[in-house]
């Protein structure tokens, strides 16, 4: 069995809906994994926060427009005048509910509930759609097994278990459709896998079933190995890694959400991104081979902030790198890259939310320097200490530009640089040059 992750802009119209019905029509057994129709997501998030601030004319405001949209979607969809009343049933039922929070109390739990309709009405159309073309399929609720635990992390025996059971209540169909980035938690209450989580979906569902493979449907074809915004004449990577792929993902490649590498890699079932404007096309194979000696990709993190910490005590002392990072922890704010010497600590951050305390707690420790609006340019490829010459190569590219951080030997995969955001589309393009062209 496949699994077939299609996101936001794949299933965006009622056009798209119908290309991506034709699509996954052949004789394989799949799931089907949608994310909600584009913008949906970001207006559901804009109703919560409107009802968070208890403005409700604001919420009901944004909630007809969603609702038009999704009436004439359906007008669209459909042909039949039998599908067409089932289709505006189905949303005018999800709109009462949404609007039925306008007039009630407003906790974190209706927020969770009224983020996951988007999820919940594009499957539903989507099975709708396919029944009226005659296609048997059937709908498994993501509520009925994707989990999380108490620390937010994915419970896979949950998963497995549960996934199993509602395939085989259904019996057995050509395609099965469930929905993306929505679960339960560990109180068994509805929550989500966070933004962009369908990806993430896609791969617990194939690590739980053992799936063949795993298909990221966008509107790209396959991870580049540079910035198309920045760099011209960038190409799709016919082939990468596992770790080459979770390093870009992370690193700013926004064709995959970087927590849906593990799961897959873990299981060892490929991953395939795909284009939906081009479905022949090969798009990019993420396996578990890893292609000797070889750079592969070029990618960058904006919106970095990196923080120096100068501290005499430092110097032959242990624990003081304990101290500072118990700081960054207790503001539950990430480090992305750190660099130390005898006197000092260089880390980066790219949450600002806690900086002016964390800052402040810094002093304790030394003298502290922050520098805003910095840029993570990393090189992903075969990085293994044994490989001769490669940073040479990286370093001689961007010999003109400033380079105020470097760090090396994290993994085998991985070589960043931190340098100013004015410099970052020189910098890719010098990489470009050196390492691709
Ligand atoms: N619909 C969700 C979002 O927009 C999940 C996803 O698309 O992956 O964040
Ligand atoms: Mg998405």
């Amino acid at each position: 069995m496949r699994v077939l992750k299609f996101g936001g802009t794949s299933v965006g119209t009622a056009e798209r809906i119908k290309e991506v019905a034709n699509l996954i029509h052949d004789n394989q057994q799949k799931i089907v994994v949608l994310s909600a129709m584009a913008g949906t997501t970001n207006s559901l998030v804009e109703i919560t926060t409107q009802l968070y601030e208890k403005n409700h004319d604001g919420a009901n405001e944004i909630i007809t427009s969603l609702e038009a949209k999704y009436e004439k979607e359906v007008d669209e969809l459909f042909s039949s005048e039998d599908y067409k009343t089932r289709g505006h049933e189905l949303i005018k039922s999800h709109f009462e509910f949404i609007r039925s929070f306008t007039i009630d109390m407003f906790t974190v739990f209706e927020e969770k509930a009224i983020l996951a309709q988007g999820e919940l009405i594009s499957t539903a159309l989507f099975h709708f759609y396919l029944q009226e073309q005659g296609k048997q399929s059937a709908l498994l609720p993501a509520l009925d097994f994707m989990r999380i635990d108490k620390n937010n992390e994915p419970d896979s025996e949950h998963i497995q278990t549960h996934l199993k059971r509602c395939i085989e209540e259904q019996g057995d169909h050509a395609t099965y459709i469930t929905q993306g980035y929505i679960c339960r938690n560990a109180f068994g209450e509805i929550d989500n896998l966070q933004r962009g989580g369908s990806d993430y979906s896609a791969s617990l569902i194939g690590a739980a079933i053992g799936a063949d493979e795993i298909q990221i449907w966008t509107d790209i074809d396959g991870m580049h190995n540079n910035d198309p915004r920045y760099v011209e004449n960038t190409q799709s990577l016919s082939e990468l890694s596992f770790d080459e792929a979770a390093e870009l993902a992370y690193f700013g490649a926004k064709i995959l959400h970087p927590t849906s590498v593990l799961p897959a890699k873990l299981a060892n079932i490929p991953v395939r991104l795909l284009n939906t404007m081009e479905p022949k096309a090969a798009g990019t194979l993420i396996s578990s081979k890893q292609h000797k000696e070889r750079m592969a990709a070029v990618a960058a993190k904006d919106g970095i902030t990196a923080i120096k910490i100068k501290s005499g005590r430092m110097l032959l002392a242990y624990g003081f790198l304990r101290k500072v990072f118990e700081i960054f922890e207790s503001y539950k704010t990430p480090i992305d890259m750190i660099t130390t010497s005898e006197v000092g600590v260089s880390v980066t951050i790219d949450d600002n939310s806690h900086l002016d305390e964390i800052v402040n707690d810094l002093k304790k420790y030394g003298t502290v320097e922050v520098d805003h609006d910095q840029v993570i340019v990393c090189v992903v490829g075969d990085l293994v200490a044994d490989n001769k010459g490669y940073a040479n190569t990286i370093f001689d590219a961007v010999k003109d530009i400033p380079i105020r951080m470097i760090s090396y030997g994290g993994s085998n995969y991985n070589l960043s640089l931190l340098i100013s955001a004015n410099d970052k589309k020189k910098a890719l393009n010098l990489l470009s040059d050196k390492l691709f062209n």
